[in-house]
């Protein structure tokens, strides 16, 4: 198809609605539009959380999968042997370890998936290194346009979609960078 354009764009700056023929003209829809930079234009820095403690996330799959099993064997004996499960506050315990089994073995399938998952509060993200150790970090970077910090955050509706931005600590409203987690390099363990 042509991308000649057949209309005229001359006028007197009014917007023109079904006048014009837009084909070839550059119409740039989003006000939002931001360039994108590198990782290494942004500076991103990795600061390691608890310690730069890390774990092999094989063990964190068994950890879910035994935890699984106990508690669903905990939760019969509290729910459906009263000698055992007088008690109701056994059977809160049991479920909350269940909550926690399943909740480690999601993460780490979908972490070997992704390698970057938030992880806690607005800062802390899980993230996977090359040999499968999960670790918790907070992420950096040199704000693009001023120079200030920037602190990766997650924020959004508490119901709705929710992004990972860089946000500028001198400018947050205007001084923002969307991640896009793959552009980072890897954890070399
Ligand atoms: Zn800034």
């Amino acid at each position: 198809m042509s991308n000649d354009n057949h209309g005229t764009q001359s006028g007197d700056n009014s917007l023109n609605v079904g006048v014009g023929d837009f084909r070839g003209a550059n119409v740039n829809i989003s006000h939002n539009e931001r360039p994108t930079f590198t990782p290494e234009q942004l500076r991103i820095e990795r600061h390691p959380a608890l310690g730069g403690l890390s774990v092999d996330s094989k063990n964190v799959s068994v950890f879910g999968y035994i935890t699984g099993v106990g508690t669903m064997i905990g939760l019969y004996f509290t729910l459906y042997r009263p000698p055992f499960g007088e008690q109701s506050s056994w059977s809160t315990f049991f479920m909350f370890l269940f909550i926690v089994a399943v909740m480690a073995v999601v993460m780490s399938a979908v972490l070997r998936r992704r390698k970057f998952e938030h992880f806690f509060g607005s800062r802390h993200y899980l993230e996977i290194s090359q040999a499968g150790r999960l670790r918790v970090n907070r992420l950096t970077a040199q704000c693009p346009w001023c120079g200030s910090l920037m602190h990766l955050r997650r924020v959004g509706p508490t119901e709705g979609p929710r992004d990972d931005k860089f946000i500028c600590v001198r400018n947050p409203a205007q001084h923002t960078v969307q991640l896009d987690p793959t552009v980072l390099p890897d954890i070399e363990d």
